[in-house]
């Protein structure tokens, strides 16, 4: 069968109650499928999951004085090997620098843990036409070799907007990627039920990165259901 990853963004959504139910929807219907589920670092679960609970933010570090942040210490308490960087959000509205991101990437890597690298273009950039040019520029920041790392295209303008990029210029975006690396792709920016069947139709999609769609388990479920 073929290998396609749903990973799922919760943002600053969900508390550890309403995961804890989630979990439960989620564990009962699971069978071979590959998910990943990014939920606030306030509702990390400890208990037995069927799919992978990934951080969706760390400080680059074991513990020390970083308020507000989490480190190694506290992602070990929860089993946690799997951790989402570079996303849009934290780009934009943290402030997150490339020299950062390669902080947090060499940190992760060093830890041995699985990554989810985003990159995505702004509307400006796509309108200039300097998409590849200024894709090409963030994956340098990153080893495209490092066996855990999974790379997910997410252009900024489709996500949250409800206007999805089109399968051409996700496949033409994701077969530039794969001529970096042999990470898998993920494509993310407005997945629903309505165009992931589609989206699952591009070869070199090798899952999808979804926020909005993903918060309701049975909703999240049924988008994975389009795919079979
Ligand atoms: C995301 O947050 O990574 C994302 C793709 O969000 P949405 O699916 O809501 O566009």
């Amino acid at each position: 069968m073929r290998k396609f990853i749903f990973a799922a963004n919760f943002k600053c959504n969900q508390t550890r109650a309403g995961f804890n139910s989630y979990a439960d929807a989620l564990n009962s219907w699971i069978s071979d499928e590959e998910i990943i589920v990014f939920p606030p670092s306030c509702a990390f679960l400890n208990r037995n999951l069927r799919f992978l609970q990934g951080a969706q933010n760390f400080y680059p570090c074991q513990n020390g004085a970083f308020t507000g942040e989490i480190g190694l210490e506290q992602l070990n308490e929860f089993g946690i090997n799997c951790v989402l960087i570079g996303h849009s959000e934290r780009r934009q509205i943290l402030g997150e620098s490339e020299e950062f991101l390669r902080a947090k990437f060499e940190f992760a890597k060093g830890q041995n843990f699985k990554i989810v690298y985003c990159i995505g273009e702004s509307l400006e950039t796509r309108e200039s036409g300097k998409t590849l040019e200024f894709l090409g520029a963030q994956l340098k920041n990153i080893d495209l070799n490092y066996e855990n790392l999974i790379i997910a295209y997410e252009p900024i303008w489709a996500i949250g907007t409800g206007k999805s990029a089109s399968k051409a210029e996700i496949s033409e975006i994701l077969e530039f990627i794969s001529r970096k690396t042999s990470a898998p792709l993920l494509y993310g920016g407005s997945v629903n039920l309505g165009n992931i069947a589609e989206i699952y139709g591009i070869n070199s999609c090798g899952g999808v990165l979804v926020g909005g769609a993903s918060l309701d388990a049975q909703n999240f479920i049924n988008l994975i259901k389009e795919t079979k």
